[in-house]
């Protein structure tokens, strides 16, 4: 660190919104100062959630895969696995990620600092070591991008070793017979599917009829029949009023219903909170909204000049992409450089097994908007590749304004959604007609023809209209 405590930008976080902040300021010639207080950089994103979530999701697929070829391969999977063999190669893709990142921020000349960040006014932020020790720094600009932690409602007993939260879960030494996940997001439903592919008797329990109720209900019945398949448990419309470890042999989740529901673990997936608590923003005249979060404008500046925020601090959609772009942006706001369109056509990506993604408006989203809308499918069994590659479980819908031309939004369930809904999101941001999917060629066999299904679908009602 520079003898100097004087900084164009400060920033608290080095998780994804941190990151590219800091990496955009210094690079168009600021002087910046990045604070984190873990010995690692990379923020929830890297270590607790998407990262090592997608590597367990990526064995347990292998591992689904081997079971399905189980007699070919004379294959088992050993009792008792311990859950560091299915994320075995997590801390290659982690290093490998932290040595990147690090030579990038070396590289722009970002100033990293270790410590626990904490406001002392509004341009002013102290310092405090894992040794104890304290410094201030001064910044011309401030992001505040420390990200979120999982909340714990007042009735589960997390302790994280019989009931678990998103953070801790990978903790499990070993993998348990089974497993009570609670909530119906997208945590609990990619973490639901994941065990429940790798063999864990898996109960998902919710308040909502359906799971994931952002989409529409097709895509997510389409989610919950293939977890049932899997031998998995949907319990909707469930209230859990308490769950705990009964001391001796499981964990019991009571229900309004006065039933109880037994498993040898627990996973918490109830929402996630600000990391704002240490960070004394009322030093700054900051506030917080009922919500807990902090408040942006759409330039992502907070209500005190020169204060930004970004990243899950500030609430939905709570990505990694997002908070990349929102970091960004906040940079190039507070250091007037023009940050480009901000486009709010943002795809969420949910890594279940099945995969769902979608962007644009959901049917009834649309059907709220417009009235009736034209609505297009194509399912992954009617498509080649879906037949060759087994990927049968699976259906892409483009949503068309009434008129059957522009398109308004597409949802995608089934292997392979996540990646396939940049097709779709171009088409929305170019403003494309539906046609455009029609008049191209696209390669064959690829579950990508799907876009070209749907939308001769969509092709066909047109003509009756
Ligand atoms: C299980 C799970 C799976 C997910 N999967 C996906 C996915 O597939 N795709 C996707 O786009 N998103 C996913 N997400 C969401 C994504 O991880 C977050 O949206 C993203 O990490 C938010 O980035 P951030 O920079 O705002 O904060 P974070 O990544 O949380 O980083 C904040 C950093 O600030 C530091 N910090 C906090 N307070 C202080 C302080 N006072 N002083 C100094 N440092 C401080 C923290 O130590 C942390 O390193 C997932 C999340 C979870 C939990």
């Amino acid at each position: 660190m520079s003898n100097n405590n004087q900084y164009d930008m400060l920033i608290v976080g080095s998780g994804p919104a941190g990151q590219k902040a800091a990496l955009h300021a210094a690079q168009s010639g600021s002087r910046v100062a990045l604070i984190e207080k873990t010995r690692e950089l990379g923020g929830s994103c890297v270590h607790r959630g998407t990262i090592p979530s997608k590597t367990l999701r990526e064995n347990a697929l292998r591992v689904k895969n081997m079971r399905m070829n189980a007699e070919l391969a004379n294959f088992e999977l050993p009792e008792d696995v311990e859950l560091a063999t299915l994320i075995n190669r997590l801390n290659d893709v982690l290093l490998a990620h932290d040595t990147y990142m690090r030579r990038q921020l070396e590289r722009s000349s970002v100033e990293l600092i270790h410590g626990r960040a904490r406001f002392i006014s509004s341009t002013e932020i102290e310092v405090i070591t894992v040794a104890g020790e304290k410094f201030s720094l001064t910044g011309e600009c401030i992001v505040i991008a420390c990200g979120s932690h999982p909340h714990h409602p007042d009735n589960i007993a997390i302790d994280h070793e019989h009931l678990f939260d998103s953070d801790s879960v990978l903790s499990m030494m070993y993998l348990p017979k089974s497993l009570i996940v609670l909530g119906g997001g997208v945590i609990a439903s990619e973490y639901a599917s994941i065990f429940q592919a790798l063999g864990v008797e898996v109960t998902m329990i919710d308040k909502y009829p359906l799971p994931l109720g952002f989409l529409d209900s097709d895509l997510t019945e389409t989610f919950v029949n293939g977890f049932k398949h899997m031998g998995g448990t949907w319990l909707g419309e469930t209230v859990v009023t308490r769950a705990y470890w009964n001391g001796f042999d499981a964990v019991i989740a009571e229900t309004e219903d006065g039933r109880q529901i037994k498993g040898e673990k627990l996973l918490c997936a109830a929402g996630r909170i600000a990391n704002v608590k240490e960070l004394g923003i009322e030093n700054a005249n900051l506030k917080l909204n009922d919500r807990g979060l902090i408040s942006v404008d759409e330039n992502l500046q907070t209500n005190i000049l020169g204060i930004y925020a970004a990243g899950d601090v500030i609430g939905p959609p709570s990505l990694a992409s997002a908070s990349m772009e929102q970091g960004r942006r906040a940079a190039c706001n507070a250091l007037d450089m023009p940050p480009g369109i901000m486009h709010n056509i943002i795809p969420t990506g949910i890594y279940s097994i099945p995969e769902l993604s979608s962007v644009g408006l959901s049917e009834t989203q649309a059907r709220e908007q417009y009235g009736r809308v034209l609505v297009g499918v194509a399912r992954f069994d009617e498509i080649a590749r879906g037949q060759i590659s087994g990927i049968q479980n699976g259906m892409l819908k483009i949503v068309c304004d009434p008129a059957g031309k522009k398109v308004l939004g597409v949802m995608i369930v089934g292997e392979g959604a996540t990646e396939l809904i940049h097709i779709g999101q171009m088409a929305l941001l170019s403003d494309a007609r539906v046609d455009l999917f029609v008049e191209s060629i696209f390669n064959f066999p690829t579950l990508a023809e799907a876009y070209r299904a749907a939308a001769l679908d969509i092709v066909h009602q047109r003509k009756k209209l």
